[in-house]
């Protein structure tokens, strides 16, 4: 078994913190989101009122690793229709009363905007990508119990 992989994230509250990454994660939630650098006039102003430099880093426990996106689709009359979309999370520094702790869990967000007319073929489709979705739904869940069996890494 191979070490997991360390990085370093500066937080605002705990300064430089050291964990390990996860094989799954792609590391998008841990990049430092900084504001595009003012240009012209809003540079000048802003510098005419001495506006204090915002922190944008974040506090330990908003670092999150989180995996991608699977998108659970479904066809409709007018294509296909995106239900949900599941991802592999995990929260390094949880704050106590958080339920998943420091486990790896499944991040589902449901799209439930939309509307769609059905036929009795479309009927058929739907019912075939329901059960594509299950299908997809229970490798999730067989990859979040390997995942939480290898405790998270
Ligand atoms: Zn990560």
């Amino acid at each position: 078994m191979t070490e997991p992989r360390l990085i370093e994230i500066d937080t605002r509250d705990h300064g430089i913190v050291v964990l390990p990454e996860p094989e799954w994660c792609t590391g998008v939630m841990h990049e430092t989101f900084q504001p595009e650098p003012l240009r012209g006039w809003r540079r000048l102003r802003a510098r005419l009122r001495r506006t204090p430099a915002v922190d944008y880093r974040p506090r330990r426990s908003e670092i999150v690793h989180q995996g991608p996106g699977i998108d659970i689709t479904v066809d409709t009359g007018d294509g296909p229709q995106r239900l949900m979309e599941l991802t592999l999370w995990q929260d390094p520094f949880p704050e106590p009363t958080w339920e998943q702790g420091t486990d790896v869990y499944i991040n589902a967000y449901m799209l439930d905007d939309g509307s769609a007319d059905y036929d009795v073929d479309g009927l058929q489709r739907l019912v075939t990508g329901l059960l594509e979705a299950a299908g997809q739904v229970r490798l999730v869940a067989r990859q979040l119990a390997d995942e939480r069996r290898r405790g998270g890494r």
